[in-house]
């Protein structure tokens, strides 16, 4: 993963933590509207996956709030980020497509595996 897009799913994922513990969600709410505004101009391949971004981040919205566990995820992710981690699954090493992980930016595993723990 480039640095510029691992600098893009920190500052979301940064914005998620805040806004999930609750922290003046304002200030939560500004990250994610900055995230999607001016910054992304130098950054012409989000520009492009932009149209479906917002919707996705809703999705995202409405998943955290109510999955147990996310802030430890959202933690982990960003641990991840530090290492050079981010965007590999942690189940079977391989890598997590950008789709899923604009839609949940904190998980561990792709969406191979995710369905494959789904299904036990
Ligand atoms: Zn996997």
């Amino acid at each position: 993963m480039k640095k510029a897009d691992r600098k893009v799913f920190k500052e979301r994922l940064l914005a998620l933590r805040a806004r999930l513990r609750g922290d003046v969600s304002a200030m939560a709410d500004s990250a994610l509207r900055k995230e999607t505004g001016g910054e992304m101009s130098s950054m012409p391949i989000h520009m492009a996956e932009l149209g479906s971004d917002n919707f996705e981040q809703e999705f995202t919205l409405s998943i955290m709030e109510t999955e147990e566990g996310t802030l430890e995820a959202i933690e982990a992710s960003l641990e991840r980020i530090e290492d050079g981690g981010y965007g590999k699954c942690a189940e079977c090493e391989g890598v997590i497509s950008k789709m899923r992980l604009n839609a949940i930016p904190y998980t561990p595993v792709c969406i191979r595996c995710a369905e494959a723990l789904e299904r036990g």
